[in-house]
C-alpha cells in the first residue's frame, strides 16, 4: 500500500478502516503511535502529537466525545466539537490519520459488553465523582487499542487517574502497547489547557488560575521539608477556597496504584477536581 503524506490527514471514519490502515502501516513495517483525543484541540493534545511523531513512524489520532464516559447531567451535548479546525490544526502538526467515528460505528445497538478495571482504580477520586466515568474510558480505550494496534498509545499526565488505569488495562489485556504519559502543557499563567476552559467566564478564567498555584503551593510545602498529606491539600484548599471555587477533592496519591498516601515521598503527585462557576476543572502536580 501507498501511504501518501499528501493525504495528511486520513479521514478514516470507521474502527474496520482504522484496524486496515494500522495493518497496512504494520506491513510496511512501520511503527504505529495512537492519540485518543475528544476533540477541541489546543496545544495540550498537540504536544502529544508532537511526541508520538518523534517516536512512531505513523500517527492516529482519534477524534471521538465518546458518550459511555459522560455521566447523565454531564457536559456530553455541550461539549465542544471543532471538527474542522482540529483537522487543521493535525495537518500543520503532521499527524497522518485521523479516526473519526460516529458513536453508531462504535457503539451499535446491539454492542454488549463491558470493560472494567478493578482494585479500586475506578472507584476512588475521580471515579467516586463521575461515577462510571471510567468503565467508559476503560471500554473505549480497549477498542481503540484493539482496532489500531499501535506500538504506542499517548495519554496526558494531567488525567493522572487515567493514565494509571489506562496502563493497568493495557497490561492485564496483554496489549503489548507502550502507554506514554505525556507532561501537562500550560497557560502562561499556570491553567493546564483543557478544552473545557472554553466554559469559564473571563472572571472564572481568572479565578482559575487558583488551581495551579495552590498545587505550587503544596509543592514549595513539600520541598521545604513537609510530609504530612493533610497539611499539604490543606495548603491547595486555603488557595481555592479564598479563590471562591467549589472543592471536589484534594489527595495525595502514589501515581502507581493511585492509593491515597498520608506521608508522601517524591514522586507522589497531589490531585485537585474544583469547580469554577459550572466548570469542573482537575490538574494534577508531582512533587519532589
Ligand atoms: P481529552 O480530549 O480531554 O480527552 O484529552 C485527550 C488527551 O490529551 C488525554 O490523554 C489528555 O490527558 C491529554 N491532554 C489534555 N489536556 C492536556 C494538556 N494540557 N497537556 C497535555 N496533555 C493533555
Amino acid at each position: 500500500m501507498r501511504i501518501r503524506t499528501t493525504d495528511v490527514p486520513l479521514r478514516l471514519n470507521t474502527p474496520a478502516a482504522l484496524r486496515r490502515w494500522s495493518l497496512r502501516c504494520h506491513a510496511a513495517g512501520m511503527s504505529v503511535g495512537l492519540v485518543p483525543t475528544m476533540g477541541a484541540l489546543h496545544a495540550g493534545h498537540l504536544s502529544l502529537v508532537e511526541r508520538a511523531l518523534e517516536e512512531c513512524d505513523r500517527v492516529v489520532v482519534s477524534i471521538f466525545v465518546n458518550p459511555t464516559q459522560f455521566a447523565p447531567g454531564e457536559d456530553l451535548d455541550r461539549y465542544p466539537r471543532t471538527l474542522e479546525q482540529d483537522l487543521a490544526l493535525l495537518a500543520t502538526a503532521g499527524a497522518h490519520a485521523a479516526f473519526l467515528p460516529a458513536a453508531g460505528d462504535m457503539f451499535p445497538p446491539e454492542f454488549a459488553t463491558a470493560v472494567r478495571v478493578g482494585d479500586g482504580l475506578s472507584d476512588r477520586l475521580e471515579g467516586a465523582s463521575r461515577p462510571g466515568h471510567f468503565n467508559g474510558v476503560a471500554l473505549v480505550v480497549a477498542k481503540l487499542l484493539v482496532a489500531a494496534r499501535p506500538d504506542r498509545a499517548y495519554f496526558g499526565q494531567k488525567d493522572a487517574q487515567q493514565c494509571a488505569l489506562v496502563r493497568r488495562l493495557a497490561a492485564d489485556l496483554d496489549t503489548g502497547v507502550e502507554i506514554v504519559v505525556c507532561p501537562t502543557v500550560r497557560d502562561s499563567d499556570g491553567l493546564a489547557l483543557s478544552s473545557r476552559n472554553a466554559y469559564l467566564t473571563a472572571e472564572e478564567r481568572v479565578r482559575a488560575r487558583a488551581i495551579p498555584a495552590g498545587l505550587a503551593a503544596a509543592a514549595a510545602c513539600f520541598e521545604s521539608g513537609e510530609r504530612d498529606a493533610a497539611v499539604l491539600t490543606a495548603t491547595v484548599r486555603d488557595v481555592l477556597e479564598a479563590a471562591g471555587a467549589a472543592i471536589d477533592y484534594v489527595a495525595v496519591v502514589d501515581p502507581e496504584h493511585f492509593k491515597e498516601v498520608e506521608t508522601p515521598g517524591p514522586g507522589c503527585e497531589i490531585l485537585v477536581a474544583a469547580r469554577m462557576g459550572n466548570t469542573r476543572l482537575i490538574d494534577v502536580l508531582q512533587l519532589g
